[in-house]
C-alpha cells in the first residue's frame, strides 16, 4: 500500500508514512496546501532576517548547538530513518555521520568564503576600493528525496542556513517523519523565530512551495520532477539548483587492484539496496581482466542478503513503483543476450530486491541507458580504457564516477563526463565536506557541499568606493576631449601588444 492509499483511507488531508518493510504505520503528517506553503514561507522570511541579523559567529553558535544535539539523539534519528526507508541501522547512522561532518563543515567554514573580501580594483577603477560578498538570499526552498532521508536534504539545508537564510523543507511523501524530526530538533536550538520550516504533502506541497516567494529551490529527485520543478520556478524566475539521478559506471584499468576494484564495485552497487544517486550500476572492465573481475565480484555478492532485520545487508526497495522499474530492467537486459552470474529474474521480491550482477548487457537495454535505482549491476567488457570512458561518457547522465587503475587514475577521471569521480574507491566524494557535489547534463546543475554549496545559497554583492578622485576620469560629462584618447593610448601600450 502506498502513502497515496492510506491517505485515501485517512482523508485527503493526512500524509501517511509506512515501513516497508512491513507496512505499519510510522506516522500521521498534514498536506499542506497553497496556501499554507505560502504561510510558512511568509513567517520564515521574517524569521530569515532575524538568523541573518546574527551575524556568522551567532550561527555558527547555534547551528554547533544543533550539531551536538544531532549527535547526542543520533540513535533515535536513526530509528526513524530505519522506520521510514526500511535500510539497515547501521546504513542510517552512516548516513547520520556524515549528516553531522557536513553541518560541522559548512558552519566553520561559512564566514571565511562568504565574508566581505577586498578585491584587485584593476587599472581604470585604481582609485576605488573594491570588495565582494556573499550575502544570504533570504527564504530557500528545499525539496528532498526519500533514498538518504537526511543526508541529501541536509547538503542544501546545512549549507544554506550556514548562509544565513531561513529555509523551508519539502520533504518526500515517504520520508516526511525525518523532515519534521529534523525541523523539530533545529527549533530546540533555535526556539526564537521559525528559521528552519517543513511542509509536508505530495507533489503539489512541491509545487506550491516552488510557485511560492521563495528566493531559491534547491531540489533533489528525479530528472522528470527536476524538469516541472524548473518550469513551475520559471515562472516566477525563482533560481534553482537541480541535483538528479546518473547512470555512475565504475572503469577497471589494466593495473587496477582488482580485489579492492570488486569490492567497492559491490558496495557502490548494492548498498542502500541500489538505491544512491552516485551508486555504481555500471561496471566497464579491460577484457584481460573481465573474467577474474567477475568471479571476484560474484564470489562476494552471492553472500549478500536483503531483509528486515537491523544487520541484514540491503533493506527493502523503499518505494514501492520502482520495483517495477527494476524487473523491467533486469528482464530486457536478460531477453537481449546479458547474462545473470548472481541473481536471476526470480530476485524481485518486493519489498526485496536480491542482488543481480547482469554480464554482458546490450549497450542500449534499460539496464545501460536508465537508472535502475536497485541492487543490480551491469559488468561490461571493453578492449581498452578509451572505450571504456567513450561508454560511460556515452549517458546523458553526468553526476559521479570511479576509476579503478594504478597508474593513470587521475589522468582517467578527468575524462569522465561527471561532477565528481573517485580514483581506486566509490562514493568517497560524499563524504569529504570541502569538496562540491553536483552533476552535469541529466544529472542536473548547481552544486552543494564546499564552498561553491555556500556560495550556491548567497548572492554575490559587488562593492566598489571611490578613494580620490582619479587624474583620468571618463565616466563624467565633464571629461575634456583629450580623456578617452590618453587612455585608449594608455591600454593600446598595456593590452594591444
Ligand atoms: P522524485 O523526483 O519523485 O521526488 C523528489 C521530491 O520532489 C519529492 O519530495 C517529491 O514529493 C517532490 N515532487 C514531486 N512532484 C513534484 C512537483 N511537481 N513539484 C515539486 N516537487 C515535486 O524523486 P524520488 O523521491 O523518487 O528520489 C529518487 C531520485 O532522486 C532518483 O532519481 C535519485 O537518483 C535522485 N537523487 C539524486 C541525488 C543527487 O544528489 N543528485 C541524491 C539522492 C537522490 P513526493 O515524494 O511527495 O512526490
Amino acid at each position: 500500500m502506498s502513502p497515496h492509499d492510506r491517505a485515501e483511507e485517512d482523508g485527503p488531508e493526512t500524509l501517511v508514512s509506512l515501513d516497508p518493510r512491513t507496512g505499519e504505520v510510522v506516522g500521521r503528517h498534514p498536506v499542506h496546501g497553497p496556501d499554507e506553503v505560502a504561510a510558512v514561507v511568509r513567517e520564515a522570511r521574517s524569521a530569515g532576517e532575524w538568523w541573518a541579523g546574527l551575524g556568522f559567529a551567532g550561527r555558527a553558535r547555534r547551528l554547533a548547538d544543533w550539531r551536538r544535539l544531532l549527535v547526542r539523539r543520533l540513535d533515535e534519528l536513526a530509528a526513524l530513518v530505519c522506520a521510514e526507508t526500511g535500510k539497515p541501522l547501521d546504513d542510517a547512522r552512516l548516513e547520520l555521520v556524515m549528516v553531522v561532518d557536513h553541518l560541522h563543515w559548512a558552519a566553520r567554514n561559512a564566514e571565511r568564503v562568504l565574508r566581505r573580501r577586498r578585491v584587485p580594483s584593476g587599472l581604470l577603477m585604481y582609485n576605488h576600493v573594491a570588495s565582494l560578498e556573499y550575502l544570504p538570499l533570504g527564504v530557500v526552498g528545499v525539496i528532498g528525496p526519500w533514498n538518504y532521508p537526511a543526508f541529501t536534504p541536509m547538503g542544501s539545508i546545512a549549507y544554506a542556513l550556514a548562509a544565513g537564510n531561513a529555509v523551508v523543507f519539502k520533504p518526500s511523501e515517504l520520508t516526511p517523519g525525518v523532515g519534521e524530526w529534523l525541523a523539530a530538533s533545529f527549533a530546540e536550538v533555535v526556539p526564537e523565530q521559525p528559521v528552519f520550516s517543513v511542509v509536508t504533502g505530495f507533489g503539489p506541497t512541491g509545487a506550491a512551495l516552488c510557485r511560492s516567494d521563495v528566493d531559491k529551490i534547491a531540489f533533489t529527485g528525479s530528472t522528470a520532477t527536476g524538469k516541472r520543478v524548473m518550469a513551475a520556478c520559471a515562472e516566477n524566475l525563482t533560481p534553482v539548483l537541480i541535483e538528479c539521478g546518473g547512470k555512475d559506471a565504475l572503469i577497471v584499468d589494466e593495473d587496477a587492484d582488482l580485489d579492492a576494484a570488486a569490492e567497492a564495485a559491490l558496495w557502490g552497487a548494492m548498498s542502500n539496496a541500489g538505491q544512491t544517486c552516485v551508486g555504481v550500476e555500471r561496471v566497464y572492465v579491460v577484457e584481460p581482466l573481465a573474467d577474474r573481475f567477475v568471479e571476484l565480484l560474484v564470489a562476494r555478492a552471492a553472500g549478500l542478503r536483503p531483509g528486515g532485520e537491523p544487520g541484514a545487508d540491503l533493506g527493502p526497495i523503499t518505494m514501492p513503483a520502482q520495483v517495477d522499474v527494476i524487473r523491467r530492467h533486469v528482464c530486457d537486459a536478460l531477453d537481449g543476450g546479458a547474462r545473470a552470474v548472481v541473481g536471476s529474474r526470480d530476485s524481485v521480491r518486493p519489498p526485496y530486491v536480491e542482488p543481480v550482477v547482469l554480464v554482458d548487457a546490450p549497450e542500449d537495454s534499460p539496464a545501460v541507458a536508465e537508472e535502475t535505482f536497485g541492487p543490480v549491476v551491469v559488468v561490461n567488457r571493453v578492449s581498452d580504457v578509451d572505450e571504456a570512458v567513450r561508454r560511460v561518457n556515452a549517458s546523458g547522465y553526468g553526476l559521479g564516477g570511479a576509476v579503478f587503475s594504478r597508474s593513470r587514475g587521475a589522468e582517467l577521471a578527468r575524462r569522465v563526463r561527471a561532477g565528481m569521480v573517485a580514483v581506486n574507491s566509490v562514493l568517497s566524494f560524499v563524504a569529504v565536506p570541502a569538496l562540491p557535489f553536483g552533476g552535469v547534463g541529466d544529472s542536473g546543475f548547481g552544486r552543494i557541499h564546499g564552498e561553491d554549496g555556500l556560495r550556491e545559497f548567497a548572492r554575490a554583492q559587488a562593492v566598489t568606493r571611490r578613494r580620490f578622485a582619479a587624474v583620468l576620469h571618463p565616466m563624467t560629462f565633464d571629461r575634456g576631449s583629450r580623456t578617452v584618447r590618453r587612455l585608449v593610448r594608455l591600454v593600446r601600450l598595456l593590452h594591444g601588444r
